[in-house]
């Protein structure tokens, strides 16, 4: 062990932010870099979202859609820690992409819109999130403007997450009466537009405004006193064991569109957040982030981030030792010796070449072509593997067959790489072999179609299949016969039989009609 190494790492924070469209994941990403002084004005990074993002070199389509297709890194100093930001589509179409930047994290923010609570995509990626165990910082968003009582809100991270929201802080009026933040953790009231000349914050002695300042009249403030009671005694304690177990979700609220109590909520969160720690390998064996030799895996490809160079960049978590340019690793899968000379690390929109990472760090390796998802590399002798990334059933599907049947080694070449790549799911229709795709999100047929056409010259034709559940059957249990348009049978990239179902109706029919056959959402 390296103690150098071992400081190095301890001031890393690496995280994603989940959230439902609009909730504000946006805005308050630009607050944060704000605050790390990564950039210099708001407004640059809805700028990226509106298309009018002059510098870009992301691919067409990103910017004919004003979205983000793919997770993009953002780093930045704050307080001598080293912050990771790694972005996740906001937008509707998310990708697995999306799912898969949340293996590469040591924590997640989830912002929630206060006037909405929680929506259907911060549940989807919550439950993600869930599974991995990491700590939930929440922020509760848009405080400017009237929203749900904040009791209702944290009740219901209870309710419908089923993680127990504990408050840091909790707001004094909302909307057009909003006065400030009680400040809990820091013991203290964070006025929202203080006076000229008064200072920000009001430190509270024993709990209470001191009664010769004016807020302690005030009735908005006397209301959040009685809620403050209330909490006390009926609201969760906070428990840091149980924050960093993904137990317990702190909960702040706040303003990102007007900067009230993201800095508040930053400053507890490097605080609070969890520098990496170890990492299973080789099955059951732990590696501690600060081992000797450089390991680490990618979580994700990104092509053509260029369209002048026709780049394609992995995205690899570091998960021990030091990456320095150069080095000489070893791709797991295939035993294979590779050096990495080219990469980049992030600094919002531009690249720079690496100069240091260590674990929690993220690195872009240029890629010609050695890397797939979920790839282990390492230095060293001893062989390090990390688990395969999960998949994640997907519930979009798609028929796709060539445009021109005369370029069929084309299609079939683009095919087999973008999908080895996990760029899309890959099923054949049971009996035809058929191709059909399968996505989480309609942006990834997108980008497949894009992609085949320009890095492949094979122009695809699709035709969608809608929603769908799938649903695996054991191939014992299988008898071609239980298909029909409804549970169209299916088989996976393995030759697995699958039904993909029209709809949950559909399912319990299936289930009422073979009551012993047993189907598995095989996630
Ligand atoms: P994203 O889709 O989660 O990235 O959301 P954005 O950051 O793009 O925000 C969606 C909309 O909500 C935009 O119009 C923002 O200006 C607005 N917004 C974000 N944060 C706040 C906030 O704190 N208060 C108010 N009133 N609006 C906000």
């Amino acid at each position: 062990m390296n103690k150098e190494l071992a400081d190095k790492v301890k001031t890393r924070r690496t995280f994603a932010i989940i959230s439902h469209p609009d909730a504000g994941k946006t805005t308050i990403t630009e607050q944060l870099l704000l605050l790390g002084g990564v950039i210099r004005s708001a407004g640059t990074v809805k700028a990226r979202k509106t298309g009018n993002y002059a510098t870009s070199d992301w691919m067409e389509i990103e910017k004919k859609r004003g979205i983000s297709v793919t997770s993009s890194v953002m780093q930045f100093e704050y307080e001598g820690k080293r912050i990771n930001i790694l972005d996740t589509p906001g937008h509707q179409d998310f990708s697995e992409d999306t799912y898969r930047t949340l293996m590469a994290v040591d924590a997640a923010v989830m912002v929630i819109d206060s006037a909405r609570g929680i929506e259907p995509q911060t549940k989807k990626l919550f439950k993600v999130v869930r599974q991995r165990g990491i700590p939930v910082f929440t922020f509760m968003n848009k405080l400017d403007r009237d929203g749900r009582e904040p009791l209702d809100l944290v009740a219901e991270l209870e309710d419908v997450l089923g993680i127990e929201g504990v408050a840091m802080n909790w707001p004094i009026g909302m909307g057009q009466t909003m006065r400030g933040l009680y400040d809990i953790a820091n013991q203290r009231i964070e006025l929202y537009h203080p006076e000229e000349g008064e200072d920000k914050f009001i430190p509270l002695v024993d709990g209470k405004v001191p009664e010769d300042n004016p807020m302690a009249q005030d009735p908005q403030y006397q209301d959040t006193l009685g809620e403050i009671e209330l909490l006390e005694g009926a609201g969760a304690e906070f428990d840091k064991e149980a924050v960093l177990a993904g137990e317990q979700t702190p909960v702040f609220f706040g303003s990102a569109l007007t900067n009230f109590g993201v800095e508040t909520f930053l400053k507890s969160f490097v605080d609070l957040a969890p520098a990496p720690s170890d990492h299973t390998v080789n099955g059951d064996e732990d590696l501690a982030p600060d081992d000797d030799e450089f390991s680490g895996f990618v979580f994700k490809i990104q092509a053509n981030m260029n369209p002048q160079h026709r780049d394609r960049i992995a995205f690899v978590r570091v998960c021990s030792g030091e990456f320095s340019r150069g080095l000489d690793v070893t791709l797991a899968r295939t035993g294979k010796p590779v050096r990495l000379n080219n990469a980049v690390e992030f600094e919002s929109s531009s690249r720079v070449q690496v100069s240091e990472a260590v674990a929690g760090d993220i690195v872009g390796l240029y890629d010609t072509g050695n890397f797939q998802i979920g790839d282990s590399i390492y230095a060293g002798k001893r062989k390090l593997e990390f688990p395969a990334l999960p998949e994640f059933t997907p519930e979009l599907f798609m028929r796709v067959s060539p445009k021109n049947v005369m370029k069929q080694k084309s299609f079939h070449k683009g095919m087999n790489q973008l999908v080895q790549e996990g760029a899309v799911q890959l099923y054949r229709n049971y009996q035809t072999d058929d191709y059909i795709l399968g996505a989480v999100g309609q942006l990834q047929f997108e980008v497949f179609q894009y992609r085949m056409k320009n890095e492949y010259n094979s122009e695809v034709e699709m035709t969608s299949i809608g929603h769908r559940v799938a649903r695996w059957i054991k191939p014992e249990d299988l008898d071609p016969k239980m298909s029909s348009s409804r549970n169209l049978l299916v088989k996976d990239r393995f030759g697995n039989p699958l039904f993909l179902f029209e709809n949950a109706f559909a399912e319990r029919w299936f289930h009422d009609k073979y009551p012993d056959v047993t189907l598995t959402e095989k996630l």
